[in-house]
């Protein structure tokens, strides 16, 4: 495959100023990440910094209701809550190996800027983090966290003051401060190399599964399961599965957010619903009118509300190696609280989607199959929102 492609997806259609900055990246990717140094001081981090590996919760109580075996992933206990640190991690780890004193970022919700906040104090890098402005208004407890974690917040006006234009915002900020500072990317998309550089970040989800179920059960598990944003928590999941043909026959399923509509109504979903385009450096499926302007999404999990989604997902979309589901609100408003009473576990609205298209699909997995979700965050961060939507609060 061409490089920075996958298949006819990808690519870098940036403006010539941005070139460099991502030459750059495109070298320390291949120069400093294989290291031992790095990956040592990597792993290090993960274990004692970031909280992993994460464990593999069987669900008792919910598997006896569905016929087969529910295992959760559980990214929510990772620090800042979700597996968004595996990312910021790496990238900040990079920043400081590449000689880069500081780390801007975009963050739409405020998951991938709390996290990206923590990695650089951590590892002493300055942060910068674009944020929409209607973003900055609701997502208030994310901003203060930020805040306190030493960044700087950035509100931005544009457009329709959200993600799409937090990005556009900070890749023209990384182009004036390339020489001191590196964009810490929240997702599997933009310009290439990120999506390979956030997938192979990511990919120690798919490879602790992989590695605890053989332990566990002697077997790989029959399926897996993960809801698609931009498509890094899943894209992590499923790569090593989808690269090795030894597991040929794990099932993989992304789960698309659908929106406000009624269950296999939905108005969201760039995968099942998009078509190809150029968005933030990259061709992907995109909602877009036919003029191609973008279409906002509307779920009611900020966190997957971007427009498109990652290059390698629309590749393996197109080959049908991984199949692309879709879960309304509804239905992940009501997964959301059957975890919480059958299992004593709050979930992001995120993973809600995940888990939803399992409880609402039973039949379309085998009798005594072990099916993993992909648990990507946990759902303190959404008491608000819960509070609109269940009455029993
Ligand atoms: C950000 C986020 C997502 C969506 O992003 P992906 O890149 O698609 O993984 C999903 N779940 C949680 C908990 C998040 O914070």
């Amino acid at each position: 495959m061409k490089k920075g492609y996958f298949g006819e997806f990808g690519g870098q259609f940036v403006p010539e100023l941005l070139i460099p900055p991502l030459r750059e990246l495109e070298k320390a990717c291949e120069e400093i990440i294989p290291t031992k140094e790095y990956q040592e001081e990597l792993d290090d981090l993960l274990r004692t910094f970031a909280g992993r590996p994460t464990p593999l919760t069987r669900c008792d109580a919910l598997s006896k209701k569905l016929g087969f075996t529910l295992w959760l992933k559980r990214e929510d206990l990772l620090h800042t809550g979700a597996h968004k640190m595996n990312n910021t991690l790496g990238q900040c780890l990079l920043a400081k190996y590449m000689g880069k004193t500081a780390v801007l970022a975009e963050t739409g919700a405020g998951q991938h800027g709390v996290a990206t906040c923590a990695a650089a104090a951590k590892l002493g890098l300055g942060c910068t983090i674009y944020m929409g402005a209607t973003d900055v208004e609701r997502q208030a407890p994310n901003v203060s966290r930020m805040k306190l974690l030493g960044a700087t917040v950035f509100p931005v006006s544009s457009g329709t003051s959200t993600l799409k234009d937090a990005i556009n915002e900070a890749l023209r900020a990384w182009i004036v401060n390339q020489d001191t500072t590196l964009y810490c990317f929240g997702t599997a998309a933009g310009p290439h190399p990120y999506p390979t550089l956030v997938r192979n970040l990511q990919s120690v989800i798919g490879e602790e599964i992989k590695a605890e179920m053989l332990k566990r059960m002697g077997k790989l598990p029959d399926a897996v399961v993960a809801c698609v944003g931009g498509g890094s928590n899943a894209i992590g999941a499923f790569y090593p599965f989808a690269s090795d043909e030894k597991s040929a026959s794990v099932r993989l399923i992304g789960v698309e957010a659908g929106g406000t509509g009624e269950p296999g109504c939905y108005n969201s979903a760039p995968i099942n619903l998009g078509s190809p385009g150029v968005l933030h450096g990259e061709l992907v499926m995109l909602l877009q009118n036919r003029d191609g302007q973008i279409e906002p999404s509307h779920s009611v999990s900020a966190g997957l509300d971007y427009p498109g989604v990652g290059p390698e997902h629309c590749y393996y979309a197109k080959i049908g190696r991984v199949d692309y589901g879709v879960a309304v609100d509804r239905e992940a408003l009501n997964a959301f609280r059957t975890l919480c009473l059958e299992e004593g576990i709050i979930p992001a609205l995120e993973s809600s989607h995940a888990l939803a298209y399992v409880l609402e699909h039973p039949d379309r997995f085998a009798k005594g199959s072990d099916v993993v979700v992909n648990l990507s965050g946990r759902g303190d961060k959404d008491m608000d929102i819960i509070r609109e939507h269940l009455d029993i609060l």
